[in-house]
């Protein structure tokens, strides 16, 4: 870890760039073909994919870079701070801390931009779909994209948390991700029936809020939706 940060801290502003639109444009083409993997949909993807779903897609990932980009100088210039512990309870806490305060940022963004006419136009094209895939995960307003990312970046700001904890959060963030864009539930039904996994979303908590946008606002939990009655 320690050694990847001081090669990072030998590149300049158009390498670091670089390096997260490498890592970005990766992530958003594994989460598509896993995801048109699980829908058992991957010989037909070429088929199922559009030009414009490509172009959104491409633009959700170059201002995720920016994020990561912004995040990155933060951290470089101390007002983003990691601890390395390697405690496993500390990151398993700082794991479950992430997943809920970033589930509730979220739930309420996602909240007001349903609610907020003027807003609103800068979601609804993610709402084109009744029947997601897993590019409709990328199908985002620059707008939105730089909404989430800033939730993300202010989390950061002001709480300390392990990297390692942070690192297991950005792969849960596209796992969640990928199950909310589903168009076969993959969860098995007695696991989304157990009593702990029955608060986690699933894939059809985040489709059902895709044909009924009254509901479901979460992302990663349930638990929001419950509290504030928005739970279908
Ligand atoms: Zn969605
Ligand atoms: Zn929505």
């Amino acid at each position: 870890m320690q050694a990847f940060l001081e090669y990072l801290n030998t590149l300049n502003l158009f390498q670091l760039f670089a390096l997260f639109l490498i890592e970005n444009a990766f992530i958003a083409a594994a989460a598509v073909l896993i995801g048109f993997a699980c829908d058992g949909l991957l010989m037909q993807i070429r088929r199922l994919i559009t030009v414009e779903e490509i172009y959104w897609a491409c633009s959700t990932v170059f201002f995720n870079t920016l994020i990561t980009l912004a995040g990155y100088l933060l951290f470089k210039n101390g007002y983003v701070v990691f601890h390395l512990s390697v405690n496993p309870l500390e990151i398993f806490v700082d794991f479950i801390v992430l997943i809920l305060a970033m589930d509730f940022l979220m739930y309420v963004f996602h909240w007001a931009i349903h609610k907020l006419s003027f807003v609103y136009r800068f979601h609804d094209l993610h709402h084109v779909y009744d029947t997601p895939t897993a590019i409709s995960l990328f199908v985002l307003h620059p707008v939105e994209v730089m909404g989430f990312g800033m939730l993300w970046l202010f989390l950061l700001f002001v709480m300390n948390f392990s990297i390692y904890a942070v690192m297991l959060y950005l792969v849960f963030n596209v796992a969640m991700g990928i199950i909310g864009h589903l168009r076969k539930e993959i969860v098995p039904e007695v696991v989304k029936n157990n009593v702990v996994f029955q608060w986690l979303a699933n894939t059809g908590f985040h489709v059902d809020h895709h044909q009924n946008e009254d509901h479901n606002y979460g992302f990663y939990t349930k638990v929001w939706d419950r509290l504030f009655g928005t739970l279908k």
